[in-house]
């Protein structure tokens, strides 16, 4: 079936479903696991949900249909998954729910065959390239009562035109591209996701241009690869429609740089090979592109780095950020480090640590190595003990927390621009927003400020957030 004859077909079903729930209040909640890609994909189902009559609730308990958006990047999320089922099995024998699970851990054999033999009462499987289809599977699993497994493994399809729920509505996740062809040896996102396809440049700049004449002042580019936007096409010589100048992704910023109303700009999670010298010109010249970049490093020791399959040296890392702090103004980095791969020692887990005295991120994201069925690295005998992991670990965790200390004294008494984004959430008296670098910033103001760009003056720091006082209102970027 044609894609857009797919959504169409599609839509029916959500009518069907809405006449036959038609007066009956039913309501919905969405469990959702994983990265900001997950979560984008559950705005979709959430969208779909209310299409078809259903209301959003947060209580599981008030439910009559149960979403579990999962993913299997993470250590203990199968866990979750399975602890979570075993609250329900009381719900689905007294109210009858339907329970449906989709997601990353849905292309997993191992795991949808747990599910069928141990939790038969789930209703619904579907995998990540049938998230489209989840109006007919629903369909089916309640005009014909049995259970639906849809999942196809296969290198994926983008489709276009499902409604969508934001759950924000100032800042709003925009996916551009899906899937990953670069089979890191210890991530299973390009077993579960497919291989790289991006959307049509029209499509984004359609959705993003929507964004902003609702209001939204913040968009986050996502992608498993999001820097390498329309490479495959292009190396492929796959065909596609060139709009608005935007043929690569460095094009693709100078275009929504240009959307009026969009005030900041960010993406993730880019890969450092992927950073050309186009898109590191766009970030200067795009003033909309905050100047808070992610650059992925995983490990500062090269022969690990080579284990992981990551395509780049330390040198090559620490070239790649002199190159970007020379040529973009202002410039603050976050990264992602992996500790304890197969095979790190303590003198290349140091490589590590000498990158990040030598960077100083302004955000680390820090994982212990686990092992992912299916993957390359899961398979390599030389598997670091857990206590050593733990041991670096804590030792990598206090180094950042020393810097994250140190930077943060950097930001007392200067003026920052800052997203006001809502109330506080522990002192519903106070604001929150964000810098351009992404620090939390808590402040006393007037709700009217919520959704502008305003000036604060910066009087305290703490460990995760910062203190900033109003120096004038409403000030516009
Ligand atoms: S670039 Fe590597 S870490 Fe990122 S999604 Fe692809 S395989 Fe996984």
């Amino acid at each position: 079936m044609e894609k857009q004859e797919e959504i169409q077909n599609q839509k029916f079903y959500m009518e069907k479903i809405k006449e036959m729930i038609k007066n009956q209040n039913q309501k919905f909640s969405i469990f959702t696991m994983g990265c900001q890609l997950n979560e984008n994909d559950s705005e979709k189902l959430s969208g779909m949900a209310e299409k078809m009559g259903y209301e959003k609730t947060e209580e599981q308990a008030k439910s009559d249909l149960v979403i579990f958006n999962t993913c299997c990047v993470r250590e203990n999320a199968e866990d979750k998954l399975f602890g979570k089922l075993g609250e329900l099995k009381k719900l689905k024998e007294q109210n009858g729910i339907i329970i449906a699970i989709g997601g990353c851990m849905m292309q997993e054999k191992h795991i949808t065959d747990k599910i069928k033999e141990s939790y038969p009462f789930v209703d619904i499987i579907f995998g990540t390239h049938t998230l489209h289809r989840f109006p007919e599977d629903l369909y089916k699993a309640l005009s014909e009562k049995k259970k639906i497994e849809d999942i196809l493994d296969i290198d994926g399809e983008i489709y276009e035109g499902l409604p969508i729920k934001r759950e924000n509505n100032i800042k709003a996740s925009v996916t551009i591209m899906n899937g990953c062809n670069n089979f890191c040896s210890y991530c299973i996102v390009p077993y579960v996701r497919g291989r790289e396809r991006s959307r049509k440049p029209k499509d984004i700049l359609d959705e993003i241009k929507d964004l902003a004449q609702k209001g939204y002042k913040e968009v986050t580019l996502l992608g498993q690869n999001v820097n390498s936007y329309l490479r495959v096409e292009k190396e492929k010589n796959i065909q596609f429609e060139e709009y608005e100048g935007v043929n690569s992704f460095a094009t693709l910023l100078i275009a929504i740089n240009k959307i009026p109303g969009i005030e900041r700009i960010r993406f993730v999670s880019p890969h450092p090979k992927d950073f050309t010298d186009d898109v590191i010109e766009a970030i200067s010249k795009c003033d909309k592109v905050c100047k808070l970049i992610h650059l992925p490093l995983q490990s500062g020791n090269t022969k690990v780095l080579k284990e992981m399959n990551r395509k780049y040296t330390k040198e090559q890392y620490l070239n790649l950020v002199e190159k970007m702090k020379n040529k973009i103004p202002n410039l603050t980095l976050s990264t992602d480090i992996i500790v304890g791969f197969p095979g790190e020692t303590d003198e290349e887990f140091e490589d590590t640590l000498d990158v990040v005295e030598k960077v100083k991120f302004e955000q680390v994201y820090m994982f212990i190595y686990s092992r992912r069925v299916g993957t390359p690295g899961d398979k390599m005998e030389n598997q670091v003990p857990e206590k050593i992991k733990h041991i670096r670990f804590d030792k990598l965790k206090k180094l950042v927390e020393n810097q994250i200390e140190e930077n943060n004294k950097k930001y007392v008494g200067t003026i920052q621009k800052v997203l006001v984004e809502g109330e506080s959430k522990n002192n519903k008296e106070l604001l929150t927003g964000r810098t351009d670098s992404n620090k939390v910033v808590i402040f006393d103001g007037e709700k009217d400020l919520i959704g502008n760009v305003i000036e604060l003056k910066i009087v305290s720091e703490h460990m995760w957030y910062l203190k900033g006082e109003k120096i004038c209102q409403n000030f516009h970027l």
